[in-house]
């Protein structure tokens, strides 16, 4: 029997659509089609696949505004947040791979030790085959199109699932690959939900490219394991922001209140934990209250908080405060939840402690737990302490400083003065570190997470043979001894019977 998703707009109900699931048939044909598309597609050149991703940039600019309101449509997100973090950061994004990616995957040259010579080597990057790119509700615009765009780039052809929760972004970026002409097969879009991601999963895609929750994540990796597809994971964060005694106060307060409440907190970067010196901590918490305050929440412009996307997830944010608020916390703002709105209030926290949920686990809603801190090492190791690692942030004026703390977080991105920022810049890589996932894309290793890295050594082939070939003789011994220790050990070991073998060994390569 055929399922079919609604098109929702969660935050005022209105039900704008249906699209039917693929069937089982459907996704194995489609994995079908993409391989066999492989061929003519990944022997295009560069600069030919660069030209459809100019045209996306193109059409992305000339109707952003509309693109951004369909997807405001799909999650309930304000219109600008949706321009800001879905259409700005993808035109961004082609435009890097536009003037980077030839650098990024032309065959690099690398040394070759001088006991190899004459030889060169260098990396040639290939394409992998046919990428199967499954993306979450929370940004399901570029948390889709990204990694097809940087697969594409790389040579392959791409199948997406994207996510259930806001299927009409999923026919929006199907729509989007159609005007942009690409040839048949190399982009399809299966929609449906989780049978439709598992059926993609086993049915043998080259590569894996998900963004999702770690449980989920588990579950393909272990599916994945089955056939040995290289997966990788961008899964969940309980990103900690770090305010020093020593921090621009307003600053670190106007980026809290941002970092915690954009996209109503479901960001997999948003800050999901504050950590602030105690000696200003009654100051920031006026600051950041008062700014909390003043957020307007509304749909779908006009307003700095929209609603939330999935009504799953109001059922975790509101047990998290509940359990929080039972063991002896205080909202100081927000706090009350009505699980018949998809509109949650900003919560700030007080009085919490570690073993809550709300400072363990992921809340993906718009709460601010904030905690005192008193030393650097005491605010490092609670940081630690968690599974995740995704992002966090760290504020001061001392650059030594917050310098030092980054490079101690056990984080995949660390921003510093700042939140969530990192993702913005395409040269750095971005991805976790422990159950916040593996891998890396954006940035040139990012790129090349999509192809196979293949090193190619390359002799001129005019000697009959070399040192280390069969028949083997006692000369051999001595000459790999000798080199051994002139080139690695305290001192070279030369005598008259190395150097007579070294000779004889020279003669047997003619
Ligand atoms: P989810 O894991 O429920 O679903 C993600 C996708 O996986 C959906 O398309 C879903 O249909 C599919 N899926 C579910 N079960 C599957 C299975 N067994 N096999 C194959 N596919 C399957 O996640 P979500 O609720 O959509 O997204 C929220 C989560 O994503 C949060 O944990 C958030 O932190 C994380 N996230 C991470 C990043 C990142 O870059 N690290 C970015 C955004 C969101």
């Amino acid at each position: 029997m055929m399922s079919v998703l609604s098109l929702r707009n969660p935050a005022t109900g209105e039900v704008f659509g249906s699209v039917t699931e693929a069937s089982p048939a459907e996704v194995d044909a489609a994995v079908a089609k993409a391989r066999r598309a492989f061929a003519a597609w990944s022997a295009t050149s560069l600069a030919e696949r660069l030209r459809y991703l100019a045209s996306l940039r193109h059409y992305l600019v000339e109707h952003g505004e509309e693109l951004a309101q369909k997807i405001s449509q799909a999650t309930g997100k304000v219109t600008l947040e949706a321009y800001m973090t879905e259409i700005f950061v993808t035109a961004d994004t082609i435009r890097f791979y536009e003037k980077h990616a030839q650098q990024m995957l032309s065959p690099q040259p690398v040394p070759t030790p001088l006991v190899l010579w004459p030889k060169k080597s260098y990396i040639h990057y290939k394409p992998m085959g046919v990428v199967a790119v499954i993306s979450p509700w929370n940004y399901p615009f570029q948390l889709a199109i990204i990694p097809m765009l940087s697969a594409l780039v790389a040579g392959n052809t791409v199948i997406l699932k994207p996510s259930e929760v806001t299927p009409s972004t999923g026919l929006l970026i199907e729509e989007l690959f159609e005007i942009v002409g690409l040839p048949e097969g190399v982009v399809t879009v299966l929609h449906g939900g989780r049978e439709v991601g598992s059926r993609l999963v086993s049915a043998r895609p080259d590569k894996i490219f998900f963004t999702g929750s770690v449980a989920t994540g588990k579950k393909i990796m272990a599916a994945a394991a089955e056939h040995l597809i290289p997966v990788e994971l961008e899964l969940g964060g309980k990103d900690p922001m770090i305010v020093f005694d020593d921090a621009h106060l307003e600053r670190a307060a106007n980026g809290a209140v941002w970092g915690a409440f954009t996209n109503s907190g479901q960001v997999c970067m948003s800050v999901e934990r504050l950590y602030v010196h105690e000696r200003v901590y009654s100051e920031f918490l006026r600051l950041v209250t008062e700014k909390t305050k003043a957020l307007r929440q509304g749909f779908p412009e006009q307003a700095e908080v929209g609603s939330m996307t999935s009504p799953q997830q109001i059922g975790i944010v509101r047990a998290h405060i509940d359990d929080a608020l039972a063991a002896g916390a205080t909202a100081v703002t927000g706090g009350a939840i009505q699980t018949d709105s998809m509109f949650l209030a900003p919560t700030i926290l007080t009085g919490v402690t570690p073993e809550m949920k709300i400072m363990r686990e992921e809340t993906f809603g718009p709460v601010l737990p904030i905690v005192t801190f008193s030393d650097e090492a005491e605010v490092i190791r609670l940081v630690n302490e968690s599974p995740y690692g995704l992002n966090a942030s760290v504020w001061s004026a001392d650059k030594a400083k917050a310098q030092r703390v980054a490079e101690k977080l056990l984080s995949g991105n660390v921003c510093i003065n700042d939140v969530i920022i990192s993702y913005a810049n395409p040269h750095l890589p971005f991805g976790g570190v422990k159950d916040s996932g593996i891998g890396r894309y954006r940035g040139p290793v990012g790129l090349q997470a999509f192809t196979h890295s293949i090193s190619i050594i390359h002799d001129p082939g005019s000697k009959k043979r070399e040192f280390n070939w069969y028949p083997y003789t006692p000369d051999q011994q001595l000459m790999f001894s000798g080199l051994t220790h002139l080139l690695y050990g305290k001192r070279p070991k030369w005598n008259l019977p190395t150097l007579k073998a070294i000779w004889r060994e020279l003669k047997r390569l003619r």
